[in-house]
């Protein structure tokens, strides 16, 4: 055996793997391979000035490379069975949180000490929400932000890097089960191991149903969220921000019974593009450090569509629709909330003379020719219901840029042990299915590395 265990991909699921086996075991041969660059080398090449829009790398920085498609990201650690994923499903509510709130220990010794942990235990807003027919989910979150989240990956690094192998820019083809473990296949080589964690997120979820269906491992697929990001001057939201930071808010509407929900909020951010398999969409970000900070404040509208058989393909019916509105805007549409209820599209002057100052360069138009009408009306009810507990929310030159696409990778089989039908070959992570956030992700990569370490101390 080269290894004792290979970890394929060092997104946090990965790394916090990497880290658990190491600290409680440091005679554990480890090895990481990576599909893209170490920290230091990730690098999206727009810049805003000579490069505006996504360029379509090989590789994409913001999505591939040391801590994965969270490196880049606010940063929001959200410990909470709430949402986020459903790791609970496998391991018990109790434990994930416990292991989320181990996660958040070890940010804080590697760089986090400092940040503010929100809560929406005892809020007023709870009830304000309820009387609005609004759910304000349970949560605590550990906003770390974008600066410290890129600080922590590095410590954690700077930590890691003598005692675990890691082949950067080394995507793994195959997975071969062998008689002892697996080989693992990469462009230039192969290595052998006993185990195998494999942890490939959101861009490696084409290359994980291929290793499905290679192995025979089952997978189900049926869901995509799609909506608008939302743009406002931020004192609309402060009162929720100031005190809880994200808050996730729930609404059932009243046409469809549909829900729809406030996803990723970045007091004074930005709005950003995010580029999927070479489709743009859209999303956000906020950064710590004071002078970063904008006026306004962006979080997501998303409506859940789960879809029954014979229809499969959820991730490709989100693509068709974020492909729709980069066919009529050439990328990102942005409309004022007056000018879609008034069922006109947005122009360069609309938005100019508006409120609102857009933090992304989208095209002005209008989505109504983008969205389907079920999940358009959706939106616009939870404006109107936000609007209540948040007065503004409504208003005319509010902004709504799309279409944002949260597409799931497929769920793949995987026991209580987050092993799949190949004992000692581990799937975790967002590239699982079972997980869609940064704490459940890393809470996953804990777990599998106590399980084999305590196999190996029973054998
Ligand atoms: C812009 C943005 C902002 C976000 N903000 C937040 C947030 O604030 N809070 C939150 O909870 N979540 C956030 N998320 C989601 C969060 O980043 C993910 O849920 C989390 O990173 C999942 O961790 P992971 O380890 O499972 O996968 P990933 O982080 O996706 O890491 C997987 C790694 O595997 C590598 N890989 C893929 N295929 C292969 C292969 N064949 N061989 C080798 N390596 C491979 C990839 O290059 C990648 O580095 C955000 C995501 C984005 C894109």
């Amino acid at each position: 055996m080269d290894y004792d265990v290979i970890i394929i991909g060092a997104g946090p699921g990965g790394i916090f793997a990497a880290y658990e086996l190491i600290k409680e075991r440091p005679s554990c041969k480890v090895a990481v391979f990576e599909a893209g660059h170490a920290l230091e080398k990730r690098k999206c090449p727009i810049d805003g000035v000579h490069v505006k829009s996504c360029v379509n790398c090989s590789r994409c920085s913001i999505m591939c490379g040391f801590g994965g498609a969270g490196a880049f990201s606010d940063g929001k650690y959200n410990i909470t069975n709430d949402f986020g994923g459903t790791l609970y499903e496998h391991i018990g509510k109790k434990q994930a949180l416990d292991l989320m709130k181990y996660v958040d220990s070890i940010n804080m010794a590697y760089g986090g000490e400092g940040t503010r942990l929100y809560s929406t235990a005892g809020t007023q807003f709870k009830k304000l929400c309820l009387q609005n027919k609004l759910n304000l989910l349970d949560a605590s979150v550990r906003h770390l932000g974008t600066n410290i989240n890129y600080v922590v990956l590095g410590n954690l690094y700077a930590h890691l890097k003598d005692k675990v192998d890691f082949y950067f820019d080394s995507p793994v083809k195959t997975i071969q089960k062998t008689e002892k473990g697996y080989r693992i296949i990469w462009e230039t080589g192969s290595c052998e191991c006993a185990k195998c964690i494999v942890s490939v997120g959101r861009s490696g979820s084409k290359w994980m149903e291929q290793v499905c269906r290679e192995m025979d491992i089952p997978t189900k697929s049926n869901r995509v969220d799609i909506g608008v990001r939302v743009e406002l001057p931020a004192v609309i939201f402060s009162h929720l921000t100031d005190e809880l930071y994200e808050s996730k808010i729930v609404y059932r509407t009243e046409k469809f019974e549909d829900k729809v929900r406030t996803f990723c909020m970045n007091p004074n951010g930005i709005v950003v593009n995010e580029n999927t398999n070479g489709i743009i969409t859209v999303n956000g970000h906020s950064y710590e450090g004071s002078d970063k900070k904008t006026e306004n404040t962006n979080f997501a509208l998303l409506v859940a569509k789960h879809f029954s058989e014979p229809f499969k393909d959820s991730n490709g019916y989100g693509e068709s629709i974020a492909r729709l509105s980069n066919m009529l805007g050439g990328g990102v549409i942005v409309q004022r909330f007056g000018d879609l209820i008034r069922g006109r599209r947005s122009t360069v002057k609309r938005v100019e003379e508006g409120l609102v100052r857009p933090t992304l360069q989208a095209t002005p138009g209008d989505l109504s020719l983008v969205l389907p009408k079920r999940i358009l009306d959706g939106i616009i009810e939870m404006i109107y219901a936000l609007d209540k507990v948040a007065p503004g929310t409504a208003n005319d030159d509010t902004l709504l840029y799309g279409v944002e696409v949260k597409f799931y990778n497929m769920e793949v089989a995987i026991d209580e042990h987050l092993e799949s039908r190949y004992k000692g070959l581990y799937i975790i992570g967002d590239g699982s299915g079972v997980t869609h956030s940064l704490s459940h992700a890393s809470a996953s990569g804990v777990y599998v590395a106590r399980h084999i370490l305590s196999e190996n101390r029973s054998d």
